[in-house]
């Protein structure tokens, strides 16, 4: 079988989460695929259906590379052939996690297959993970394999994992694809608010009520522009930008501190870029009434809030609290929902970077690397208690048109880019 059929029988395995005989099915597709890694390499499951795999170096240097098995489900009926076929067809092979997040984890053992075929031994300890939940919190898999580092006192120097790519068209005036390897993260936390009052039949309403009380709050949060920062993530990324920007957007961008009010402007309105620069917050679940006719006595709401680094999530929640203190509405954590703080920004210097740089410069010769700040959560962040030098890239090159086919339908990976993800883990892994 040769990569790429063996990547599209990948996708057949309906790894989403719920199907769990799928991950084992397809940690016995793994075994089958790839048998030299499954005698060379020390394999420990974690809750039955997290894979980590080590292969052992010879100094006492370390590196964990992050992928996950799961993928979010598709409805078929949106997709112009089967989303878990793996069919290869125009120069693509089709399917839920041909892009996120099969492709990282199809490759990596692709590349380490083959390495071991040549006979190559690592200098420092590969530790690999293979996340089973990531798309839906990544307490089990993740969380429990950092976890398993913690108690097994492991060290890890440095870690990859997804979280940005290589993306053409970030920005209108530049030319380049940016290959974003993103050196922080945003936290992330949900609360619940909670409004009360009277309840009563609609037919002689009161003012004041809880729903009216919600909707006032809900406005404020929504209009609410948490302070701007910049970290020192998006600081290095607009220097790396400011190099392709014409007068006089290049001075702006090289000078981000002095011109920060208006990058702000500027940014205001591009959610994407806003994101970039200060704490969101946004009402993502409502419930309340029962009945066209009852006015409910309790409205709960919940906001979901991205945290920057420079904040914390408690600082996040006292002024959740303090903006709508008024309206006596209560402000409450709920055991359901995670409650993260920012991933701070790592080494822009360390070995582990420079061999990532000089990777994607070998493989992407066309591309500019740049720092970047992840905006949505990765596996990764269950690991900042164990390591301090963590690096979300996946070596793919998409366009925002191809960004959108993540989690969306008709997702697929062309055979050229998924054969250049695998030669990147390969020339990367093969530096030490
Ligand atoms: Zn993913």
């Amino acid at each position: 079988m040769d990569q790429i059929t063996r990547f599209s029988e990948s996708i057949k395995f309906k790894t989403s989460a719920g199907n769990w005989d799928e991950f084992l099915k397809f940690h016995q597709f793994l075994y089958e695929s790839f048998p030299l890694i499954h005698k060379r390499l020390k394999v420990v499951k974690i809750n039955n259906y997290s894979l980590l795999y080590q292969w052992e170096g010879k100094t006492d240097e370390s590196i964990l590379l992050l992928a996950h098995m799961d993928v979010v489900p598709a409805n078929e009926k949106e997709w112009e052939v089967p989303p878990f076929s793996g069919v290869i067809k125009d120069g693509f092979v089709w399917g839920r996690g041909t892009l996120d997040d099969k492709c990282c984890v199809m490759s990596i053992l692709e590349a380490v297959e083959k390495l071991i075929s040549e006979g190559f031994e690592p200098k420092r300890t590969v530790y690999i993970a293979f996340g089973f939940d990531e798309e839906t919190k990544g307490y089990l898999g993740a969380r429990a394999t950092a976890q398993y580092f913690a108690q097994h006192n492991i060290k890890i120097d440095a870690i990859l994992d997804e979280g940005a790519a290589i993306i053409q068209g970030i920005l209108p005036q530049i030319d380049p694809p940016l290959a974003l390897i993103g050196v922080a993260e945003k936290g992330l936390a949900s609360y619940d608010l909670i409004a009360k009052g009277d309840g009563g039949h609609s037919s002689a309403p009161k003012r004041n009520s809880p729903i009216e009380r919600m909707a006032k709050a809900i406005q404020r949060i929504s209009r609410h522009r948490s302070k701007v920062h910049l970290t020192k993530a998006v600081e290095e990324f607009f220097r790396v930008c400011s190099r392709f920007m014409t007068f006089p957007s290049n001075i702006v961008l090289k000078n981000p501190k002095l011109f920060l009010p208006f990058i702000e402007r500027a940014f205001e309105d591009i959610p994407s870029a806003n994101a970039m620069l200060r704490t969101t917050m946004c009402v993502t679940i409502l419930n309340a009434g029962m009945a066209d006719n009852v006015i409910p006595d309790t409205v709960v709401a919940t906001v979901n809030t991205r945290i920057i680094p420079g904040e914390t999530a408690d600082q996040v929640f006292q002024r959740l609290g303090e903006l709508v203190k008024d309206l006596q509405i209560e402000v409450v954590k709920n055991e359901k929902w995670e409650i993260s703080d920012p991933v701070m920004c790592s080494s822009l210097q360390g070995a582990f970077f420079n061999e990532l740089t000089t990777t994607i410069n070998e493989i992407f010769p066309e591309s500019v690397v740049t720092p970047f700040l992840t905006i949505g959560g990765t596996d990764s962040r269950h690991y900042k208690s164990i390591c301090s030098n963590i690096y979300r890239f996946a070596p793919i090159k998409m366009n925002s048109q191809e960004m959108s086919l993540v989690h969306g339908k008709n997702e697929r990976i062309s055979i050229e880019g998924y054969m250049k993800m695998i030669d990147f883990y390969y020339n990367l892994l093969s530096k030490g």
